[in-house]
């Protein structure tokens, strides 16, 4: 039986020192950090089990990979080391009482940095020039690419301290720039980087430092070693502000932290804000800050025993590409979408993934069975980012992309710019014609309360409904046929669809799904035009002089209303006794006349959408999106990036209450 678990202990070191090499050396790893970090905590626990096993040349003993023989060797003055991490918080407590443990303290006070996945360099400085500069490596020896690192434009090439100076620090890839990156060796049909780590690991490790050069890299430092250290400072922190006047860039989200509590609380505010920022972080280190504790604690053959890491969730896996699904939307936009084995994701699971459009499958050379990258964001569905081509099994052949509508059968065509398909056949597509439906049914549309796609889909599998004017000719004995629909159930849809007969003008233009008219187009045509004739009667000109319209979104105008199909539909809802309600002429002295509103986050007392209501029956404009424009920014809970917009354009950010207040009384213009 103890063998089983040397055997595995085996497998493990050997699995963990190949992927070592691929990620340290190759900047190209095969597997996910989650994958790797599961490896790695598997052999650390089986080898505190088994200690008899338990070798000194472990990988979880020493510190990243052998150094590539393709660089010279520079021998570090002091070591480097990796760090310990914690998962959880509970894990991240039991450090800071092991640290009290060994301290014979209460409490201590911390310094919380953001951990910026880049790669660890270590840069010496003599009588104020930078001399060398050095990668990590084992630790003890590391690569000498000073030529390199000299390309770097916030690496100061001399400083004013003239004692010797070793800086440590990260080298990174801002994420636009590796985007970026990996869209030029996209269309140059080069391989491409995971992630801005092993991007900025295949460009500062170049054996050409031109190339490095060329690549957008830049530095932050975030520990400093100078000679006379124990006479000048007590405290990392004092130490940072040093490097800083020096002409280091230390980020600027470095914290003091009274004890773990306040710490705890830094690793959850970033959890979320990092995805804000325009650079990789993993997680957040956590050092203690007196400079002579830390030598009292000193370190394991591995890492730092004074700092440990919080290490984030991780935002990118790889999986299996088990299919890909073509939609076909109700404009007829064709999305393929990856169907994959399920994996988590930032801590959710996932199993959907977004492919963008066929150029995109093309160029990524994209195939089901394929081992794939996908990547998650915050709020932003999660993408496939590339196919780890060393996990490709033998026959998997080339995804053909469908010429054919995979609904409806009809050709699919490319529209004027070339690169969003549709499908052609817009009357009959029974997709489209659902996605029609269901969009008139929504809260972008006339918002048929209860209404949902599931009923959507079963009355017009059931043949009771073709065009949107159906909706209303529906009797209640219809809907006691679908499924799970009791007598209750079907009066109070009945009276929803009543309810609706009476819309506003522009939520019955977003409603009508003409193509490119969303919701703040349809707000924008209700503001321009006096009644529905005139929008109907308006010409291409008139359309496209409109702000915020343009050529593009006029002409689909004009297609759609020059169809005899949509002024037969739109003439039997009408007969059915739909109603269009005007805005009413706001009053030349309305309290919110002048004032733009964006609402972000869900309020508790109202909902947004009557918030929003309750804002414009005041004379004043609701948008979408917050500009140097927007007067006030309301905020409910959980607002995401709109409420940090406001705050970096200073723009006014006021509560649900504060609000309400103000409808109240009435009396902000002034
Ligand atoms: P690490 O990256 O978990 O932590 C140590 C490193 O953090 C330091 O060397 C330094 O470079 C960096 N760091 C960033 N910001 C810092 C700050 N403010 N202060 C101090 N240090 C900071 O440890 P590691 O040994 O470099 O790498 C191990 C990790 O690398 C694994 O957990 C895994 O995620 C990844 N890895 C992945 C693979 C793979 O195949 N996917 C292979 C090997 C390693």
């Amino acid at each position: 039986m103890e063998d089983l678990f040397k055997n595995r202990i085996d497998f493990l070191k050997s699995e963990i020192i190949k992927h070592n090499k691929l990620y340290y050396e190759q900047n190209s790893p095969q597997i996910s950090d989650g994958e790797y970090d599961a490896l790695f905590r598997e052999l650390k626990e089986l080898e505190a089990s088994f200690p008899q096993y338990s070798t000194a040349d472990s990988p979880t003993k020493k510190v990243g990979s052998s150094v590539s023989q393709e660089f010279k060797e520079i021998t570090h003055k002091y070591r480097l080391y990796s760090l310990d991490n914690s998962n959880n918080y509970e894990e991240l407590k039991a450090w800071y009482n092991r640290v009290l443990k060994d301290l014979g303290k209460e409490d201590v006070e911390l310094v919380c940095e953001l951990k910026i996945d880049g790669l660890a360099m270590a840069l010496s400085y003599i009588n104020g020039d930078f001399t060398t500069g050095a990668t990590r490596g084992n630790g003890i020896i590391g690569e000498d690419i000073t030529v390199n690192l000299k390309t770097i434009k916030n690496i100061p090439q001399r400083i004013n301290y003239k004692n010797s100076l070793e800086v440590r620090g990260e080298v990174y890839m801002p994420v636009t720039s590796f985007e970026k990156l990996n869209q030029q060796r996209l269309e140059e049909g080069k391989s491409l980087f995971a992630n801005p780590r092993n991007a900025a690991g295949g460009s500062v490790r170049q054996l050409d430092s031109e190339v490095t050069k060329e690549r957008d890299l830049a530095f932050f430092a975030y520990m400093g070693i100078l000679e006379e250290l124990k006479e000048g400072f007590n405290t990392h922190y004092q130490v940072l502000e040093f490097l800083k006047n020096q002409g280091f860039a230390v980020n600027e989200n470095i914290r003091i932290c009274k004890n773990i509590g306040e710490a705890v609380n830094y690793c959850k505010e970033w959890e979320e804000k990092r995805f804000k920022l325009n650079y990789a972080t993993d997680g957040i280190v956590i050092k203690v800050n007196n400079i002579a504790y830390q030598d009292e604690l000193g370190y394991t053959s591995r890492a730092p025993k004074w700092a440990t890491a919080f290490k984030f969730k991780p935002e990118e896996a790889v999986t299996k590409l088990l299919n890909i699904e073509i939609n076909v939307g109700r404009t007829g936009a064709i999305t393929p979408v990856a169907i994959l084995e399920p994996v988590k994701l930032a801590g959710t699971v996932v199993s959907r993934a977004s492919l963008h459009n066929a150029d995109e499958i093309e160029r990524l050379d994209i195939r089901i069975g394929d081992y794939v990258w996908v990547k998650k964001a915050a709020e932003i569905i999660p993408k496939v980012v590339k196919v780890e081509l060393s996990r490709r099994e033998e026959n998997l052949s080339k995804f053909l992309y469908p010429k054919f509508c995979p609904i409806c059968g009809a050709i699919i065509e490319k529209d004027e710019d070339g690169v969003i398909q549709y499908c052609t056949n817009e009357n009959n597509c029974p997709a489209q014609i659902k996605g029609r439906l269901k969009y008139w049914a929504s809260k972008d549309g006339v918002d048929i309360d209860g209404l949902g796609e599931s009923i959507v889909e079963q009355l017009f599998d059931g043949g009771l409904i073709f065009n949107y004017s159906d909706f209303y000719y529906l009797t209640k004995n219809d809907f006691l046929k679908l499924d799970k629909i009791a007598d209750k159930s079907a009066q109070n849809l009945i009276n929803a669809i009543e309810n609706s007969k009476k819309t506003e003008f522009a939520a019955f233009i977003s409603a009508l799904g003409i193509k490119f008219v969303g919701k703040e187009t349809a707000e924008l045509l209700a503001k321009v035009f006096p009644n529905f004739e005139k929008l109907k009667e308006a010409s291409l000109e008139e359309l496209a002089s409109i702000e915020g319209i343009g050529e593009k979104i006029a002409k689909s105008i004009i297609k759609f209303f020059s169809k005899p199909e949509n002024i037969d539909i739109i003439k039997k809802l009408f007969d059915s006794g739909f109603e269009i309600i005007y805005p009413s002429k706001i009053s030349e002295n309305a309290p919110f006349l002048g004032l733009t509103f964006v609402f972000t986050g869900a309020l508790n007392t109202i909902t947004r959408n009557e918030a929003q209501k309750l804002a414009k029956s005041l004379g004043a404009n609701v948008t979408n999106s917050v500009s140097k424009n927007t007067s006030y920014v309301v905020v409910g809970e959980d607002a995401g990036s709109k409420f940090d917009k406001a705050q970096k354009l200073g723009v006014m950010i006021i509560d649900e209450n504060q609000f309400l207040d103000m409808v109240k009384r009435g009396q902000t213009k002034n």
